[in-house]
């Protein structure tokens, strides 16, 4: 007969120190955040407002984002996830995990102000070095500065490692040839980290010989935007034309990026899978509060089964992409690597935000597609999901081949 085991069981219950941290997060959101999105209305909250006519985000947009940044790294959210030798507080990849998923369960724009998001401080950046720190990552930490992360290119995405961005050493320089496209954040950015190939595949292997380098703002040219719909300003190309950069701008080790990249890999789905999965849930909620209102035939159309096994379903879905993300960044705590688990939960819970999505859009009828109201920029918000950190296929892939599929 099985006995239960006190305490060597598994436990899905909070720290009090979790608790505290997702308390104060809900409080900072009303106190700071609340009061930025009142003063700003739409153009904050509607994704398709907010930047100018020439496609880039309005001062104001980027103004609230700095105010938002600052304040939320004065009070110790913004990188809470960093190391604590860099200013971080190293809280556990499972914290982290819960508070994007709280933040994004109460359906507030800026988030990516408040946690740090694709213009803030992450591992990688972790590694700077002697002028680095005071020059890049401390400021980016205090949400002074923020960088972007490039390394998808015209000629490839998935495929990284084909990259034909090159640095090639000259004396006490390096000089950087390429374009980079679809980069984050990279129009604002004080500084990008770009990635580029300084040896050639034959000669040290798929993985190696690429440098991620610091590239400042004034040394690169910012191509056309890359518009996605749903991100609108957001996204462009870095080009790099013979820009010579001090040899002391390596981030990390020469020829060691991707193997960096890949040891945080696990982090930035977590990140996408928290996101999701806090976003399902307040969609959830807003179709159950419709559902419970709206009548049609005689009564509130939860009543009717269509409508009520969609929010059945994305309960059912969103609850194991939860527990999944859950048990996931409990793997990166303990030091694991969390291969396919971390695309299991990335492709888990960015699929149920899709589907999810959709049947709300659904459930809402014609309000559902209305401008005015959020339903279809949610949908745009989980296609983008799919095909960031790794698209679908990306994930399959992993996973098929982590469980042995040749
Ligand atoms: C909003 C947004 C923000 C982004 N931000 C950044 C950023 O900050 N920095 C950055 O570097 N990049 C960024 N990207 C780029 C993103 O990471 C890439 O678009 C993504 O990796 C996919 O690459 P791709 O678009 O070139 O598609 P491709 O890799 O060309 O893939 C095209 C299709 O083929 C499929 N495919 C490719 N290889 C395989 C395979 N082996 N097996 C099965 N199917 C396969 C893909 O799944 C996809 O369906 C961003 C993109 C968007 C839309």
């Amino acid at each position: 007969m099985n006995t239960p085991k006190a305490g060597a069981g598994v436990s899905f219950e909070q720290t009090e120190e979790q608790e505290l941290i997702l308390e104060s997060l809900v409080e900072f959101v009303e106190q700071e955040v609340e009061l930025v999105v009142e003063k700003l209305g739409e153009t904050l909250s509607n994704p398709r407002l907010g930047h100018d006519p020439d496609g880039r985000l309005s001062d104001e947009v980027l103004e609230a984002e700095a105010q938002i940044r600052k304040a939320s790294a004065e009070a110790g959210f913004y990188a809470m996830n960093m190391p604590a030798e860099v200013g971080g507080d190293d809280v556990s990849a499972v914290t982290w995990y819960l508070a994007k998923k709280q933040l994004a369960e109460l359906g507030v724009p800026l988030t990516s102000a408040v946690l740090a998001g694709p213009g803030g401080p992450k591992p990688l950046l972790a590694q700077a070095t002697g002028e680095q720190v005071e020059r890049y990552l401390e400021p980016t930490m205090a949400g002074e500065k923020t960088t972007a992360f490039a390394q998808t290119e015209p000629g490839v995405g998935s495929d990284s490692p084909n990259m034909a961005t090159r640095a090639e050493r000259d004396g006490d320089e390096w000089v950087l040839n390429g374009t980079k496209q679809w980069i984050t954040n990279a129009p604002y950015a004080d500084f990008v980290q770009v990635f580029a190939r300084t040896s050639p595949q034959d000669e040290v292997g798929r993985y190696g010989g690429v440098t991620c380098f610091i590239v400042e703002a004034d040394e690169y040219e910012i191509g056309s935007l890359n518009n996605a719909v749903g991100a609108v300003g957001r996204q462009a190309e870095v080009e790099l034309d013979d820009v010579r950069i001090p040899a002391d701008r390596v981030l990390g080790e020469e020829g060691a990026a991707f193997y960096d990249a890949m040891d945080f890999l696990g982090l930035g789905r977590i990140e996408i899978a928290a996101e999701s999965v806090g976003r399902t849930n307040w969609l959830l909620d807003a179709a159950t509060e419709f559902a419970n209102d709206r009548e049609a035939f005689g009564r509130t159309i939860g009543n009717f089964q269509g409508i009520s096994h969609k929010i059945a379903r994305g309960r059912a879905n969103a609850f194991a992409a939860d527990a999944a993300g859950l048990r996931c960044a409990w793997l990166l705590d303990q030091g694991e690597a969390a291969i396919a688990e971390s695309s299991i939960c990335k492709w888990l819970a960015t699929n149920t935000f899709w589907e999810v999505a959709d049947d709300v859009v659904q459930i809402h009828g014609s309000d559902g597609l209305a401008e005015e109201n959020p339903f279809m920029d949610n949908i745009h918000r989980a296609r983008i999901m799919r095909i960031v950190e790794g698209t679908d296929e990306i994930q399959l892939n992993t996973i098929a081949k982590q469980y042995g599929v040749e």
